[in-house]
């Protein structure tokens, strides 16, 4: 391997994939002194596990030739850069040299489109099925899949990868039509399809037959470009729903655009989608996963875009102040749930711990409860008198406490099995 070589391919490599945040903490901590926006200098980016261990895993593109020009994409055919691309057999190296060294734990691979949808995919299926037959690799392997590649393809990849994410894109077919015209809204919905279908008809051999090799463990993803074009929260929120309801997606990612490109189609250079945007959708994420929301409580038609100066948690409280406060000592686990200042965890706690004793402020504190936030929406035992606070006025508490500015109740991560 002529290692300069490599290692200026690694860099250009690296750097492309640093856009798709699919498999890198957007949502939590981007910060990166080196190069930015979750991957280090050397193409290895963090990412989270659902039990919130951090683990490194090497993230690049094969190539990043492409034959496609998406408007919003840095290897588009027209942006006039460097391209590179490693080999198969260069990305199998380099991550058993990695893995070895303890760099990584996985490898995150995706790659520009080259002479056909199926050729770039079959390479990158042969890379994971090179380290998995011939290295028995044991590690994390995300394969991004390309759009428009053939079931068949798409099927085997799922044999070695433990993820794979097909990326839509775009939250609307029109947008898609507008900035990435080679590619079809149908060519990424269609793949879905067969890799829910895959995953499912594996669980239920994997019930009869033991033996059944594992399929896609780690389930499938996709990501969305945000702010690019003019489309709303709500039809952001509206389609990753059904995402997760229609095919069984583990996790919708949004990427808030970075201005690259003076296309007129895009918003111009220097206005970037705020991190604040991309937080709030992960937030309302959260709550239809994990909080049993429907789409139309966190926005509507009426108010389609998330409040950027509160969480969407305390946005819905403040706008449904009939439903408190509530009585933490003896209501339903569905309604403390929606207290703002009480996350997954904590409900549960509460739930477990007045089956021994009525429960007052005190109690809520040592659980871990944000009791200041909490507080104008529930009636425990004792301690704060209940007033009859207008909603702005606790927006305005709240926000001067500084509680709620950019913080819920959760710490939306980037999961990956
Ligand atoms: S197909 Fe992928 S790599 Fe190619 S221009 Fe579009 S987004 Fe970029």
């Amino acid at each position: 391997m002529n290692h300069d070589r490599i290692t200026e391919k690694l860099a250009i490599l690296a750097d492309a994939a640093k856009y798709d945040v699919s498999c890198s903490s957007s949502g939590s901590n981007r910060k990166n002194k080196e190069k930015g926006l979750g991957t280090t200098g050397n193409g290895i980016c963090h990412a989270y596990t659902e039990d919130g261990r951090c683990v490194s895993l090497l993230k690049i593109l094969l190539t990043n030739v492409c034959i496609y020009d998406c408007a919003y994409c840095v290897s588009r055919k027209s942006n006039d850069i460097k391209r590179a691309g490693f080999t198969v057999q260069e990305v199998v190296d380099l991550t058993i040299n990695f893995y070895r060294r303890n760099y990584i734990e996985g490898l995150f691979i995706s790659s520009g489109i080259f002479t056909n949808a199926d050729y770039t995919m079959e390479r990158l299926v042969l890379i994971a099925k090179k380290l998995r037959t011939e290295h028995k690799f044991s590690g994390y392997i995300h394969i991004k899949s390309i759009p428009g590649a053939s079931e068949e393809i798409i099927k085997e990849a799922g044999l070695y990868a433990d993820r794979l994410s097909i990326n839509v894109e775009m939250p609307t077919e029109k947008s898609l039509a507008l900035l990435a015209p080679d590619k079809k809204r149908e060519d990424m919905i269609q793949p879905m399809k067969v890799l829910k279908q895959a995953i499912i008809e594996n669980k239920e051999e994997k019930k009869l037959f033991k033996k059944t090799p594992v399929f896609a463990p780690a389930g499938q993803s996709t990501q969305m470009v945000i702010g690019a074009t003019a489309e709303t929260d709500l039809e952001i929120l509206y389609l990753a729903n059904g995402f997760y309801k229609k095919m069984n997606m583990r996790r919708v990612y949004y990427s808030g655009y970075v201005p690259i490109s003076n296309d007129n189609r895009l918003p111009a250079i220097g206005t970037p989608v705020p991190i604040v945007r991309e937080n709030r959708l992960y937030q309302a994420d959260w709550l239809l996963r994990f909080y049993g929301f429907n789409v139309d409580e966190i926005v509507d038609k009426n108010n389609p875009l998330l409040d950027m100066e509160i969480d969407p948690k305390l946005g819905w409280a403040l706008r449904n102040m009939q439903c408190f406060p509530i009585d933490i000592n003896t209501a339903e686990y569905q309604l403390i749930l929606r207290v703002p200042g009480i996350g997954v965890q904590s409900a549960q706690k509460i739930v477990a711990a007045r089956r021994f004793r009525r429960l007052g402020y005190g109690h809520l504190k040592k659980i871990g409860i944000s009791v200041n936030r909490a507080r104008y929406f529930i009636q425990a035992d004792n301690d704060y008198e209940v007033k009859d606070w207008q909603p702005a006025q606790i927006k305005q508490f709240i926000l001067s406490e500084g509680v709620s500015k950019y913080k819920a109740d959760f710490s939306p991560q980037i999961t990956l099995f």
